[in-house]
């Protein structure tokens, strides 16, 4: 079977890799040259545990290349899109110019027979416009919405929760294309489900609106802990042992970020409003509200300590969105530097693998390569990022290299009494403090 994938990018690569991987003729496709030049090293273009081993593997191989010709994508069974759908600028809509720009190179390239499938997020009603504009090429379209983490991407890929076919009705043959690509996932019995476009587009906006909504929940619960001197952590570990509620994504502090949630969740709202529906989903708009506030609260909280111990500089642990990660889009950490800086602090940031793409987002902002570069000279120190290099930082060594005796916690994730018997003031989001 020969695949092709279009936009290299976080999914893209990935996906690509590991198609490849369960030994298809692969070749990815990106307008991106200096992406491409990286790829065709079989070297990623960004930090995701796996892949390194996974790409050198089939490049190595000779089954999995990389190119921009899009002509190079003739004659293969099928066609995955995943290039970005990011937010329009000046509006909360999806820009959907790269999904349209990819189907139209594509066009003189499909035959009959092919099937094109959209990984890429996008707003309801896309695929079936899509469908329409290459169905004279004789190719079918088939929307396949992607659901990996970064972070866990390579196993997620592989070995999905499920997997979700939107098909045009009675479409059994691009329903055999997508089984024969995944027959080694769908044998280990990993569930498939086929449906319309509309709602295949609709399950991967709801489940992203879904988690989304269920962090900003807790983080509001975390806004009145703080009013009320409650335990937000103790909160969550108390209604998260209900099986009705559960504990995963229940973890209250800086909240979502990335190139997925914030700007899915607009662009939901956004599609909703165009269908007549803006009130139905009104409370993403809470959400999202709530989401953001959080960055101001741990700046608002980094800067009262500042004043309360008359620094002015800040040693800040972490600038990806989420751990294992480089990926900076929308990251809750680069923001509340921002704020600091806005302010006149002097921020000083260390991150395991985002220096480079911190450093092309915020330009102004001083990257050091360690937790003791970060720490040297700071008045406060703060954790945007929970990776699990921080969580392992033995405070009592931290408190050899540092004059700072109070850290912020924009995670929830040090172990506060651990950080307190080693001389540190402990200010968490929802918490009281711990000294
Ligand atoms: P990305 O920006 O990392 O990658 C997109 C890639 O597409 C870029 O490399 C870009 O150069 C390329 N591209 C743009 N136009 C092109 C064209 N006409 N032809 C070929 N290549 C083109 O974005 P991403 O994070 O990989 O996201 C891609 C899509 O997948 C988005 O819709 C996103 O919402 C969705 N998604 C992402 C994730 C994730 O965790 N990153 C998870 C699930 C779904």
């Amino acid at each position: 079977m020969r695949i092709a994938v279009i936009g290299c990018g976080y999914l893209g690569a990935v996906h690509a890799a590991a198609m490849a991987s369960l030994g298809y003729d692969t070749v990815g496709v990106d307008v991106d040259e200096a992406k491409v030049e990286r790829l065709r090293r079989g070297e990623p273009p960004f930090f995701e545990p796996g892949l390194p081993e996974l790409l050198r593997a089939g490049v190595d191989a000779g089954s999995l290349r990389f190119t921009t010709d899009v002509a190079e994508v003739a004659g293969s069974d099928v066609v995955f899109v995943a290039v970005g759908t990011p937010q329009l600028a000046g509006s909360d809509a999806a820009d959907l110019t790269f999904v349209d720009a990819a189907i139209e190179s594509l066009l003189p390239h499909l035959g009959e027979g092919t099937v094109v499938a959209g990984k890429s997020t996008v707003p309801v009603g896309t695929a079936q416009r899509l469908a329409d504009r290459i169905a004279p090429t004789g190719a079918r379209l088939a929307w396949n919405p992607e659901f990996l983490r970064e972070g866990f991407a390579v196993q997620d890929t592989l070995a999905p929760d499920r997997l979700v076919y939107g098909v045009a009705e009675g479409d059994g043959a691009a329903v055999a294309a997508l089984d024969a690509v995944y027959a080694t996932i769908l044998a280990r019995g990993t569930e498939r489900l086929v449906m319309r476009f509309a709602t295949a587009e609709l399950v991967k906006v709801s489940a992203n609106a879904f988690l989304a909504t269920k962090i900003s929940f807790i983080n509001a619960m975390a806004e009145i802990a703080e009013t009320v001197g409650a335990d937000v952590t103790q909160l969550a570990d108390a209604i998260g042992l209900d099986a009705r509620i559960g504990r995963r994504f229940l973890n209250a502090g800086l909240g979502f970020g990335g190139g997925c949630l914030p700007k899915d969740i607009r662009a939901f709202q956004a599609r909703a409003e165009e269908l007549g529906h803006g009130h139905t989903l009104g409370f993403l708009r809470e959400v999202d509200e709530i989401n953001l506030r959080r960055r101001d609260r741990m700046a608002q909280l980094v800067d009262a300590e500042l004043a309360r111990v008359g620094g002015d500089r800040v040693g800040m642990l972490g600038l990806a969105f989420k751990p294992n990660s480089d990926d900076v889009r929308d990251s809750p950490a680069l923001d509340v530097c921002r704020i600091l800086e806005q302010r006149g602090r002097v921020v000083r940031a260390y991150d395991p693998e985002a220096r480079e793409t911190a450093g092309r987002s915020m330009p102004s902002l001083d990257i050091v390569g360690s937790v003791e570069d970060a720490v040297r000279g700071a008045d406060v120190l703060a954790l945007g990022t929970e990776w699990q290099e921080f969580r392992e930082l033995d405070p009592v060594v931290v408190a050899t290299q540092t004059d700072a005796r109070v850290v912020v916690d924009g995670r929830n994730t040090l172990d506060a009494a651990r950080w307190a018997a080693a001389g540190f003031k402990v200010v968490g989001l929802g918490r009281p403090e711990v000294e």
